[in-house]
């Protein structure tokens, strides 16, 4: 199985910043051929990644010769390897002791969740090379972060908010700066970020490598990284939210306890087709195949827990339509790239809006049919929210006969649920929204390129609305008005 990200298109991306050269795009090349040493390599290898994505494809070179870069790119493209990698490579290339206090590379991140996501990015591609990282955020006590910058560390990911405050109390210091990063900076604008990165930037020594990036680059932006870049390199991949509307797409509200039976209820009816479930953890995984195999429904799972056989086996069983239900994690599903997926159902929401769009893109490949459907628990909503606001549509509800009323259903159906329950053991993967101080909902249609001007359909306002049992045939019709 190849263990590949999503791949958006390459291309230049509608922005506002005066048009910049941007790179030409290596289609196709090996992590080998990117000039990362063997340890890396490993630790690449050791995630599971074999093809770099387009983002790592145009940028680890420029970063490796110490170029500065300005990258279009969302989280969810894999773009803190595509920079984390060759920054642990100059790291090791010319070992350093950092100050007490200090950091040799700083990243700054609008949120403590893409904070924490970062640190343990770096943690996992440099433990093969022995690096030391720290993460500082809000809304947590300071002792822990001062003693764990006590030695000075060799990477820094830090909130501004909070990071000011340790400036202030003299518990960080960045003199001996040698990279920074500015991570999802669109995001810094929306959260009134952009003064405090100012400041610390002023305190930062004007000699290092700058490497900034952001999903839009409105004009403000665009200025930010005009004074903080020299001589950059302009990279750009199409943005996620783009997949989804060439999808049909429905959401079942259900209670968490009626889920197997409205899956089963979905799938009973298929005759012939291929569906892809999709679960947040792998023992929710096999706990679906197992409920779905005692329902009559033959499926396999495939997750990061089964051996390279056992998944191989699964995705040839799944691609000759031996079987035709394919339960599967998201990091599982990475490589999974079989025609003719003709449905794609969630049986958990992610709690990463971009995983949305990178799991309903398995389905309506090569411009085949595809149909994607939610289930979404009462404690989901906020997850659902976040996706309609990066796909900047609602998502159409379907009902399912003889499925009882979900208990949630009486509240307000789209009130944010800010207080849901995020996945436990799972990694925060960039989530939207819980920055380090107030913030700001990330107005709608900032995500993405803002060049399609969707018109937002309203709840219910869906072709399929009661179905009978079994899975609707997938139309592939764009559903969400041009
Ligand atoms: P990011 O955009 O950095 O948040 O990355 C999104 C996800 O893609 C993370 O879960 C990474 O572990 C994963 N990822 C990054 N690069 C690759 C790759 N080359 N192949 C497969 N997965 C990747």
């Amino acid at each position: 199985m190849s263990n590949t990200i999503e791949k958006p298109s390459v291309m230049a991306p509608a922005t506002t910043a005066a048009a910049a050269p941007v790179a030409p795009a290596p289609t196709s090349a090996s992590f080998d051929s990117l000039g990362l040493a063997p340890a890396l390599l490993r630790a690449v290898a050791a995630e599971g990644y074999t093809t770099p994505t387009p983002i790592q494809l145009q940028a680890i070179p420029h970063v490796l010769a110490g170029r500065d870069v300005q990258g279009i790119a969302q989280t969810g493209t894999g773009k803190t390897a595509a920079f984390a990698l060759p920054i642990l490579q100059r790291l090791a290339a010319e070992r350093r002791q950092p100050p007490r206090g200090g950091c040799r590379v700083l990243v700054l991140s609008p949120t403590r969740e893409l904070a924490s996501q970062i640190g343990e990015s770096f943690q996992a591609y440099g433990s093969t090379i022995g690096c030391r990282v720290a993460v500082i955020f809000g809304g947590v006590p300071k002792g822990k972060q001062v003693r764990a910058m006590e030695r000075g560390v060799d990477v820094l990911v830090a909130t501004p908010g909070r990071l000011i405050d340790h400036m202030q109390d003299r518990t960080v210091r960045l003199d001996h700066v040698e990279i920074l990063v500015l991570d999802e900076a669109d995001h810094m604008l929306d959260l009134g970020f952009i003064i405090p990165i100012k400041r610390i930037v002023a305190t930062i020594p004007s000699r290092r490598q700058t490497l900034f990036f952001s999903a839009t680059m409105p004009g403000e932006i665009g200025k930010l990284a005009a004074g903080m870049l020299k001589d950059p390199a302009h990279v750009a991949v199409a943005p996620v939210a783009t997949t989804a509307e060439r999808i049909e797409q429905a959401v079942v509200f259900v209670d968490q306890g009626q889920k197997r039976h409205a899956l089963a209820a979905l799938l009973r009816g298929q005759a012939d087709g291929r569906t892809l479930v999709f679960s947040r953890t792998k023992h929710g995984a096999d706990k679906i195949v197992k409920q779905l195999v005692e329902a009559g429904l033959p499926a396999v799972a495939i997750h990061g827990n089964k051996s390279q056989g056992q998944r191989e086996r699964a995705l040839e069983d799944f691609k000759t339509g031996h079987t035709r239900v394919l339960v599967a994690t998201d990091i599982a599903a990475r490589g999974i790239d079989v025609e003719g997926v003709s449905h794609v159902i969630n049986h958990d929401l992610p709690n990463v809006p971009e995983s949305y769009v990178h799991r309903i893109g398995r389905t309506a490949r090569a411009g085949k049919d595809g149909m994607a459907i939610s289930l979404c628990a009462g404690d989901e909503r906020a997850f659902l929210r976040d996706i309609e606001k990066l796909i900047r549509a609602k998502v159409p509800v379907l009902t399912i006969p003889g499925l009882p009323a979900a208990s949630s259903q009486s509240e307000a159906p789209r009130e944010p649920n800010r207080h849901a329950q995020r996945p436990q053991g799972q990694r925060p993967q960039g989530q939207r929204g819980n920055g380090d101080r107030n913030q700001g909902q990330r107005p709608q249609g900032q995500h993405g390129q803002g060049q399609h001007s969707q018109g937002q359909k309203p709840q219910g306002q869906h072709a399929q609305g009661q179905r009978p049992q079994g899975l609707p045939p997938s139309s592939g019709r764009p559903r969400q008005a041009a």
